[in-house]
């Protein structure tokens, strides 16, 4: 690797990247749809395929998950206006903001409270369907609610699924394969909060714990899987399947904006905000919104000050051949879904043509924000999930971000824009753990 320092004088933004100073990228490798789906190995298909094995298992999840039975074992979220968070926001930061503000609220998706509940759940399902059919105990056209049964149970427990995390998809990974009989272990980061930890070992979840970060408890999760039969690792930095589960988003999301008559359209751009830790939440949705709304859809990652791993992969295009500690950054943020520092190189190299650009936010402008969302629509989310809220005033007051806007004649469209923020997670936090969060807001704002 180069020294740090030429980097930095190649890529000048680095420099603040280092400072942990708040930055605003415009991807300089984005292409039109046509020309960058051309280069990708995923397609339609595969989300499509995704979808219809959600299907499949909707009774099933319905059975055994009472809370997903109005949606019909569906495993969704709503989207919401926050009008008055629009207005707050253009308040904070003293700058107006045109166009529609809206919520995609994965912070309330049922059985897990976060987005992890999308890609997580997913690949469970998708492992236990290729175990039950190869065995005998299932056929494509059963009704998948008969996987809740002791026998079924009893022939998962022979098998185990290990994972590496720093809290969320431990808690959709460890929640789900205990609900279908599954031995699994959980490798969890400094970063997971206890109370992630007690709610899985409650659930009979095994649980180990490192004091270094992310990337640590993958290397040892993917360790045990290769050394323990029967073991599966779901591998966070490099699954297909993960990224096809939160891809299945967006076509989900299609409808949802249909129904709310909001219009996506030449004339009516989209732009999402979404939260990134090593890029299997937010790359799967963004591939999936590009499929739906190809040029109309802009997508834009945030990622916290001092874990900027898939900025730093991207810039430098060194993938997961880089950390952000090699960049002197720490890695040390309050937002525990995004505490990652090598990013994933197979979602950084599949959404390179695809990705609008990416920024950072400090830690107290997420907990400013928090308390900032809790106040005008009281909605509570998780620091994490803050990352997208800020996206719209980036994109509208930084330079890259008007460049941006200028370079793709969006300028005199911003007033019919929508500004949809991916809501990442927080249902699940726990009451007390929220408040001190609220207050640290509160504080902040003065
Ligand atoms: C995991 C997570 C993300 C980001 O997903 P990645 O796949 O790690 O990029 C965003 N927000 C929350 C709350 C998360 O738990």
């Amino acid at each position: 690797m180069k020294i740090i320092q030429d980097w930095i004088e190649k890529y000048p933004l680095l420099n603040e990247l280092v400072a942990t100073k708040e930055v605003f990228w415009s991807n300089p490798k984005y292409q039109s749809f046509q020309t960058g789906f051309k280069q990708l190995s995923l397609n339609e298909n595969d989300v499509k395929d995704a979808e219809e094995r959600l299907k499949r298992f909707a009774p099933y999840i319905a059975k055994v998950f009472p809370e997903t039975r109005e949606l019909n074992g569906m495993i969704e979220s709503p989207v919401v206006p926050i009008s008055a968070m629009h207005q707050k926001l253009s308040h904070m930061y003293e700058h107006p903001l045109e166009g529609r503000f809206l919520l995609k609220c994965d912070s309330h998706l049922p059985i897990s409270g976060s987005i992890k509940a999308r890609g997580g759940i997913y690949e469970v399902l998708k492992h236990a369907e290729t175990l039950a059919l190869k065995h005998g105990l299932l056929t494509e056209n059963d009704d998948y609610s008969i996987l809740d049964s002791e026998k079924c149970r009893n022939f998962f427990s022979q098998y185990s699924i290990a994972v590496g995390s720093t809290g969320n998809l431990g808690l959709s990974i460890g929640i789900m394969s205990a609900q279908l009989g599954f031995k699994v272990t959980v490798h969890m980061s400094a970063d997971a909060k206890k109370w992630k930890k007690d709610l899985l070992k409650s659930k009979g979840v095994m649980i180990v714990e490192y004091k270094e970060d992310y990337s640590k408890a993958v290397e040892e999760g993917r360790k045990q899987a290769q050394s323990e039969p029967n073991c599966y690792f779901i591998d966070d930095e490099n699954s297909r399947d993960l990224f096809l589960g939160y891809a299945v988003a967006a076509i989900r999301l299609k409808k949802q904006l249909e129904d709310l008559n909001v219009t996506v359209d030449e004339d009516h751009p989209l732009f999402v905000y979404l939260p990134c830790g090593v890029g299997g939440g937010p790359g799967g949705v963004a591939f999936g919104l590009k499929l739906m709304y190809q040029d109309q859809g802009h997508c834009f990652f945030a990622e916290p000050t001092h874990s900027p791993c898939m900025l730093l992969g991207l810039v430098t295009g060194l993938h997961d051949q880089v950390s952000v500690q090699e960049f002197g950054i720490d890695n040390i943020t309050a937002a525990d879904g995004l505490a990652v520092g090598r990013p994933s190189r197979f979602v950084g190299q599949t959404i390179e043509p695809l990705l609008s650009g990416s920024y950072t936010v400090s830690d107290n402008e997420l907990f400013k924000l928090l308390t900032a969302l809790a106040d005008t629509e009281n909605i509570y989310l998780e620091p994490s999930a803050l990352a997208g809220v800020i996206g719209p005033v980036k994109l509208s007051t930084e330079q890259q971000g008007k460049e941006y806007v200028q370079q793709h004649h969006l300028k005199d469209k911003m007033k019919n824009a929508v500004h949809l923020i991916w809501a990442t997670g927080g249902s699940m936090v726990p009451a007390e753990t929220m408040d001190e969060y609220y207050k640290k807001g509160v504080k902040l704002s003065l």
